[in-house]
This record gives structure tokens, C-alpha cells and sequence, in this order.
């Protein structure tokens, strides 16, 4: 994950306030261990500003990227943009003009700046893709999906199993069917 690994040690020796803008491109085969069952289809690129506060680092800028993911319904693969809203405090575990070690932050989860001042991504970046992926993605509003009994596409026409039969008087005997092969 080199392209999410930014030196920060010009950025660590300068005043609390200062600001850094920095361009991120990462390549869509760094991306694809981040995404589960999602697979990339371009790369994941924008903005970031990091700015110095007294005692850390704040990190925050978008990054969008494309993703190619399964429809909820017909199992097909939809191509959808993903927006990251990315917001984030590193703490330095070196201090940056004596090399002495500096205490761990007081939040067990807040990220920190290696010994070589180098700011990983890496781990905010996973977790703002995993929350901005569509929980259930359809490759169109009106998407038919698959005929439950033949697997069918029936976005691809109807198949020939036999409808549902509505007739109530089956209700209860279709209930205890099921009952019976799910025990
Ligand atoms: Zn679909
Ligand atoms: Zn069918």
C-alpha cells in the first residue's frame, strides 16, 4: 500500500496550523484486498490536506473510486461510484527533532505516525470503503431477479416454471410442507 503511505516528517517539524495538500492515486490491484466482495473498476483518487495540530496530525479530504459489485437481486454485476469522506487523527510515536519516543495517545484506536514519520491510510481508508459500499446494490430500480424455484435472470424473460399458486386453501398446507423439509 505504498500509494497510501505519505511522509510526514516536513509536516511534523512545522508550526500547529500548517498544511500540506496532497494528491492520492491508488491502483485498482492495491485496492482489491479492501473491498470484500466488491472488486474495483478504476482507481481510487482525490484530495487530502493534513494539518498539524499540536500534538498530532489531522487528516481529512474525499477520495472516490468505481466498484464493480454483485445486483442484491439478479446477482449481476453493477458498476457503482464510491465516495469516501475521510477524517482522521495520527499521533506521532517519535518526536520528530529529538527522536525520543512519545507517550500513546490517550484513545486506543486513534492511528499513529511510525518511527520513519511515514502516515499509513491504509486502515481508515478500509474501513470508510466497507461503510460506503451499497449494502444492496441493484443494477436497476425495477430489477426482476432470479425465479426462485429455476435460478432464471427473469430480467432476461420469463422462464417456464409454473406460478405460485394463490389460492388461500393452500396456505396452511404449503406452510406445513416447509415446515417439514426445513427440519
Ligand atoms: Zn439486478
Ligand atoms: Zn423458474
Amino acid at each position: 500500500m505504498n500509494a497510501l503511505r505519505l511522509n510526514v516528517a516536513g509536516l511534523l517539524k512545522e508550526q500547529s496550523g500548517a498544511a500540506r495538500d496532497y494528491t492520492v492515486q491508488v491502483a485498482p490491484e492495491e485496492l482489491a484486498g479492501m473491498l470484500e466482495d466488491a472488486r474495483p473498476a478504476a482507481p481510487l483518487e482525490g484530495d487530502l490536506r493534513l494539518m498539524r495540530a499540536p500534538r498530532s496530525i489531522f487528516v481529512r479530504g474525499q477520495l472516490g473510486t468505481d466498484v464493480n459489485i454483485e445486483c442484491s437481486r439478479c446477482l449481476a454485476e453493477v458498476e457503482t461510484p464510491v465516495e469516501l469522506e475521510l477524517e482522521a487523527e495520527y499521533f506521532p510515536q517519535i518526536d520528530i527533532s529529538s527522536g525520543a519516543p512519545l507517550p500513546a495517545p490517550d484513545d486506543d484506536l486513534a492511528f499513529t505516525i511510525d518511527g520513519n514519520h511515514e502516515l499509513d491510510l491504509s486502515e481508515i481508508v478500509r474501513q470508510s470503503l466497507l461503510l460506503a459500499l451499497p449494502m444492496h446494490a441493484l443494477c436497476a430500480e425495477a430489477c426482476r431477479g432470479l425465479c426462485p424455484d429455476c435460478g432464471a435472470n427473469l430480467n432476461q424473460g420469463l422462464c417456464t416454471c409454473e406460478p405460485e399458486p394463490a389460492d388461500e386453501r393452500l396456505t396452511p398446507l404449503r406452510a406445513l410442507l416447509q415446515g417439514r423439509t426445513g427440519s
